[in-house]
């Protein structure tokens, strides 16, 4: 990706997108877009900046979407793997892979190994992706219950380090996690709770449910025994299997919200995977809200394959990409409407992880948003804070 910058070799200030169809993610219709700053000034029908003392630049929208850029809730940006031996560990995400991707909002975690990865390493990378308008967030805790931390405390992480907006991915049901109690999640999610009501955050529990049987009965546990809200909680991998799919639909009727996984294999679906897109639009046909349902790439993480006798033969990065692969899928091919299937991706991971100015195009929002082509929603470009990317 190449960033356009003005005249003077900055990045512009005032933005001027025309003749787009906007979608905030609902349909808006042919408007123009004001952004200035690093912030979407003005969205509506016939705004022209022009002559109002400061320099304009213009983006021809016509033929074009202009979408929220996306919020992935779940990328392992500092890289993830390394669950089959030091040489399976997958390098941090690069910036230009995400824009080129259209994600503008991701939040980091860093999974099942958090002894060759650190809090620290994670947060550096976050800040390094926001140096190129990015807005990156990381997870305090791990796999693992007692959780690694920062500052020493749940709580503490939450309170003070900006970026850290919630706590995750907890395991459960899963062999590589601590197997913990009802009550010591119950007891996590509070401290996340508290310590993101300490800086005005929403605290979120992301949680990693792999294929054991028993499902999300802990999470429902926890939250009858203890007074941990249900919305507290956001499983992750819920279309991994038909059964824990159908219990993840029950667990948004009773209040909480789940995430589909978007990076797949050819052997994950023919072990019974549901494709993201396609458990989007069931979750749909279901009569399942949008805003209680997400979808995230689990980015960087490594996506295994096995030859015939089930052997290892080979790992690939799981792709920040399919992330938008899924929304134009669910789309194209699935027939969900284009609105539902981007609140997916933008208003609905905003509004669960507590990110007011992310996910969508209006006025007082972040200047993070997308110019899709109208028939194919290939992506012409991404602009993350204010900054102005396009494919080279
Ligand atoms: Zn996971």
């Amino acid at each position: 990706m190449r960033e356009y910058r003005g005249p003077d070799g900055a990045p512009p200030a005032l933005w001027w997108i025309r003749g787009a169809e906007v979608m905030t993610p609902a349909p808006l219709g042919r408007a123009d877009v004001l952004a200035a700053h690093g912030r979407v000034l003005a969205v509506g029908r016939g705004l022209d900046p022009r002559g109002c003392g400061v320099a304009v630049t213009e983006i021809d929208g016509t033929g074009h979407l202009v979408v929220p850029g996306l919020v992935d809730s779940l990328v392992h940006f500092g890289g993830g793997g390394g669950e089959g031996g030091f040489a399976t560990r997958m390098p941090p995400l690069a910036a230009g892979t995400a824009l080129a991707a259209g994600v503008t909002s991701m939040v980091g975690a860093l999974g099942t190994d958090d002894v060759t990865r650190s809090h620290a390493d994670l947060l550096a990378c976050a800040r390094a992706l926001a140096d190129t308008g990015l807005s990156a967030y990381t997870l305090t805790g791990s796999y693992r219950v007692p959780p690694v931390t920062l500052t020493g405390s749940v709580r503490g992480d939450l309170a003070f380090i900006p970026e850290m907006i919630g706590l995750g991915e907890v395991a459960i049901a899963d062999h590589r996690g601590s197997q913990p109690s009802a009550a010591e999640l119950a007891r996590l999610a509070s401290d996340a709770r508290v310590g993101g009501m300490l800086a005005g955050k929403a605290g979120t529990v992301l949680v990693h449910c792999g294929d054991a049987p028993e499902g999300l009965a802990l999470l429902r546990e926890a939250s009858s025994r203890w007074p941990v809200p249900i919305p507290q909680w956001h499983p992750t991998h819920v279309n991994r299997n038909a059964t824990l799919f159908a219990d993840g639909l029950d667990f948004v009727r009773e209040g909480g919200s789940i995430d589909f996984t978007t990076s797949s294999t050819p052997d994950f679906v023919a072990a019974g995977e549901i494709p993201a897109a396609r458990a989007l639009a069931e979750a749909l046909a279901a009569g399942v809200p949008v805003a209680r349902l997400t979808l995230s790439s689990d980015g960087q993480a490594s996506l295994p394959h096995f030859d015939a006798q089930g052997r290892l033969v080979s790992l690939e990065v799981a792709p920040i990409a399919s992330l938008l692969d899924a929304v134009r899928c669910a789309t194209l091919r699935h027939g969900v409407a284009l609105t539902d299937a981007l609140a997916a991706a933008t208003s609905s991971p905003a509004a669960i992880w507590g990110l007011a100015r992310k996910g969508r195009v209006v006025p007082g929002a972040d200047a993070d948003l997308l110019l899709l082509d109208r028939d194919t929603l290939a992506l012409r470009g991404t602009m993350a804070g204010g900054r102005w990317w396009t494919p080279t």
